[in-house]
Order: structure tokens, then sequence, then C-alpha cells
């Protein structure tokens, strides 16, 4: 059924790519589990798109510069090494820039972001994977204050992440390292007080690493709402991205980016369906 849904969307990919020829398609990644898989979509998008990079985007803004047709800017969120590993030769490769919202509290560490240490440990007590991701939900329903308190039930999960020198790799390689928080929390969760802390959290960690990204930032879970944009305009955002499965309108808000969401290792037909704007068409008329 899926299968015969995507490939019924892709034939009209066409249809679609012509019609929204000038407006940008943001692609939001987490992960680069299959080199191979993921090589051949990057192969893919060459061949449709023009990849633009977040200075393209933010001369596009500042002084109106156009962006060439059929723009698309590759991002990838949360900082998995795997990005590093795999996604990174590729990229590399075929000389395209990227940018990677990083969680600035990981960085140097062994930690696991809070979401994977809660899947954790409910499956060590025998949930399914899709049971862990319901307790998931719920944890990102309560306020942030109880989920931090509620955390302590669950203990942190070893897992390489991201070092200073890889990050400095990454930006020799052409990927722009932007903010995604300190902690990850759901921002529409928190008080402004808890906002405000995590972004200056995580801006004392840009600044000690001597990085520009701070400004461009990416919401956790895509959980935007009016109090947080307040906070963020005054930690002064130049580039802020949604996680809302839209492609962008022709005139874009810089501080309300849409981003497709995509997987590195999805069928072609499936991510064709997706890249188009198909997918995210009958998405939403379905909502
Ligand atoms: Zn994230």
């Amino acid at each position: 059924m899926r299968d015969k849904l995507y490939s019924a969307l892709s034939s009209f990919h066409f249809f679609f790519k012509k019609r929204y020829a000038k407006r940008l398609r943001v692609l939001a990644y987490h992960t680069v589990p299959d080199k191979m898989a993921f090589e051949k979509q990057v192969i893919y998008l060459k061949s449709q798109y023009n990849i633009i990079s977040i200075e393209d985007l933010k001369s596009h803004f500042r002084e109106n510069q156009p962006l060439p047709k059929n723009p698309l800017l590759i991002t990838f969120d949360d900082g998995d090494i795997t990005v590093l590993q795999k996604g990174l030769p590729v990229l590399k490769q075929h000389n395209l820039s990227s940018c990677l919202f990083i969680i600035t509290g990981l960085i140097n560490t062994s930690k696991d972001v809070w979401i994977k240490r809660i899947e954790a440990k409910e499956m060590k007590e025998g949930k399914t994977y899709l049971q862990a991701r319901e307790v998931v939900k719920q944890f990102k329903e309560i306020s942030n204050v109880e989920r931090v308190g509620r955390m302590e039930e669950y203990l942190e999960v070893s897992k390489p992440q991201l070092t200073t020198q890889d990050l400095k790799e990454m930006i020799q390689s052409g990927m722009f390292i932007a903010n995604h928080t300190h902690t990850h929390p759901m921002l529409d969760k928190c008080t402004p007080e808890e906002i405000s802390e995590e972004l200056t959290e995580a801006k004392k960690v840009f600044e000690t690493l001597q990085f520009p990204g701070f400004d461009v930032f990416a919401y956790p879970n895509g959980n935007a709402d009016e109090q947080t944009t307040e906070v963020l305009k005054k930690f002064n955002m130049e580039l802020v991205f949604l996680f809302d499965h839209k492609i962008n309108k022709k005139n874009m808000d810089p501080l309300n980016i849409s981003r497709i969401m995509v997987d590195s290792d999805t069928e072609m037909t499936e991510f064709k369906a997706k890249v188009s704007g198909a997918h995210p068409f009958l998405f939403h008329l379905r909502k």
C-alpha cells in the first residue's frame, strides 16, 4: 500500500517540481546509516536541483540576492556521528554544502540525547520500539521542569558524539554548523527563562568554539510557538528552521523556514515523492 502510494506520487514529481521551481526546498535529515543509499539520493538531488549553502540563503535575505532555479538546502538535525562518518564523505566528494544543527551540550561528550535514554530503558524492560516511542511522546507533552525531573529514572546512555575536531573538519568540508539548543528540550513546554537559559548555554559553546552559527537555529522536534519566537528574536536569530514537512512559499520569512522530513536510506520512489513536494502536498491535504 505504502509502496503503491509513493510510486503513484513519484509519477507526479515532475509536475510538482516544475510547479514549485522557484520555491526553496530544505531537506531535514537526522542520520546517515547507509553511505551508498545516501549517495544515490545525493546524485539524484544534484541532477535535479541547485544545492545552495547557508551563506547563499543569508545573502538572499540580506541583499535580496536571487536564489538559483530549483534551490535546495540539505540540513541534518542533532549531530549524529554517522553524519560525519558516512554523510560528510559523500557530500565532500560531490562538493556540496550543507548545514548541521548541533545540540551543544552533547559536543565532546559520550552521552546520548534524552529521547534515546528513554527508548533504551523502556526497550530493555521489554517494550517494543513503537511502545518506547509512545513513552517518548508522553515526555514531549509534559512541562520541561517535570520532564527533567522524571529523567532521573533514566540512566545516561553511552554514545560517541562529535568533537571540536570533528566539527572543524566538517566546516572545512563545507558544512555549516548551526544551533539546535543546548539540551534539546521541547521549547513550547519551557518557560521563557528556560528558553533563554538554553540559548545562553548554546551561545557560550559557539563562542568558545569560535563558530559563527549560533544565530542559525532549528527548533527541537519542530516545536515552534509564539513565546519561543519572541525569545529567539531577543537573541537576534538570523535564520530559523521549522520541521513541518512543507516546501517554502515564494515569499519566505527568514524566521520561519519550512523543511521537508527525509531519511537518508529511503527508497528512491519515496524520496522523489517527498522532495518534489507531491508527498508534502498530500500529507497536509489529509490532515
Ligand atoms: Zn532534533
